[in-house]
């Protein structure tokens, strides 16, 4: 007999529940380009509340979340502050040159958490005809690739205030904040406070199938509307996604705690792995675990977890990445845990092997 695999790869994989799936089914839809979907409204109503803001827009993906917040604070020649491995510079497409002729300035952060120490002095001078225009700073809470680990708050207010000083916007992609919430106990509109736009995602711990919002001020996110829709992303119906985002802020925000007790169960197994170490600590529902080349590459151990019913990502030579989310129960994290501390050191060179 052959079970499902336990997948970890991403918080992405999970599927509408049952509840999720009649929510969708049953939700009263309008056409939402003319603002007509009620519960699209609802959910913007929804989610700007929750991030203490005015306003929020619904939008197809996270992507588009942050690309329209790079679009609205900055002009073509403007310059963005981000940490090196953060989403909005990584992993959209070169998003904000291509579509917005902004340059990026990196900096590596405390594993991507970025502090006051390193960005202080990065203001470009404003009277020189040289520099591009210093203009955004763009924060990721939870950071993906530091781990999944929450920006201290106190750094974040530290930036935000420096940044503010100096007349700079202040972008928060909070794709994963709903992690940072329930990991610090701190509420979200306290996390959203000292930024002008947050993106939140509703498609990953949350399990959602589809959507993000972006959230700020009514003149902000006039602005992103717009900007939206240039991107492709007016929808017309669009309750019957918008129902499964409502859904999941009504059901899903507290069990978001279990997720992250089951990371620290894989997480736990990881250390004890021989061959294998945590390569930061795990405080929400991703575990990031380096491989040490004696024993082969990520690749080479995902495979062999792979053939024992368990998918984990290979995200770089020597990285491993275990994500957590609804579709991942205690049980499934056991037996994940179970299968990682028993990986074959031989099974594994024996991939190498074979390659
Ligand atoms: C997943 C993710 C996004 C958005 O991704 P989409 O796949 O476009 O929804 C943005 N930021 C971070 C940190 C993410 O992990």
């Amino acid at each position: 007999m052959s079970r499902p695999p336990i997948d970890l790869r991403s918080d992405t994989v999970t599927r509408p529940t049952p509840a999720m799936r009649r929510a969708m089914a049953e939700a009263p839809v309008g056409d939402d380009v003319y603002r007509e979907d009620p519960t699209v409204n609802a959910l913007e109503a929804r989610a700007a509340a929750w991030l203490g803001k005015e306003s929020a827009l619904f939008t197809p993906s996270g992507t588009m979340a942050n690309q329209i917040a790079v679009g609205v604070h900055c002009r073509p020649g403007d310059e963005l502050i981000c940490a090196a491995t953060s989403h909005v510079y990584v992993w959209e497409a070169g998003g904000i040159a291509r579509l917005w002729g902004v340059t990026p300035r990196t900096f590596p952060g405390d594993g991507g958490l970025l502090t006051l120490a390193e960005i202080e002095d990065a203001v470009r001078p404003p009277d020189d005809p040289h520099t591009p225009n210093t203009r955004l700073v763009t924060l990721e809470n939870t950071h993906n690739r530091g781990g999944g680990r929450v920006h201290p708050i106190a750094e974040v207010l530290a930036i935000a205030a420096w940044a503010r000083d100096r007349g700079l916007a202040l972008h928060l992609d909070g794709a994963r904040l709903v992690n940072a919430v329930v990991a610090s106990g701190v509420p979200a509109e306290r996390w959203a406070e000292p930024f002008d736009t947050v993106s939140i995602c509703f498609s990953k711990g949350l399990g959602a199938p589809v959507g993000s919002a972006l959230a700020g001020s009514a003149e902000t996110i006039a602005g992103a509307r717009r900007l939206r829709k240039l991107l492709g992303g007016g929808m017309r119906q669009a309750g019957a996604i918008a129902a499964a985002a409502l859904h999941a802020l009504d059901n899903h925000v507290e069990r978001i705690a279990e997720d992250h007790a089951n990371a620290r169960i894989l997480a736990e197994a990881f250390a004890a792995a021989p061959g294998l170490a945590l390569e930061f600590p795990t405080e929400t529902n991703l575990v990031w675990a380096t491989v040490d080349p004696e024993l082969g590459t990520a690749a080479d151990v995902a495979a062999v977890l792979k053939a024992r019913g368990v998918l984990v990502s290979a995200l770089g030579g020597q990285t491993l990445r275990a994500c957590t989310h609804l579709d991942v129960s205690r049980e499934d994290a056991e037996r994940a845990a179970a299968e990682i501390r028993a990986i074959d050191p031989e099974a594994v060179a024996g991939r190498s092997r074979s390659l």
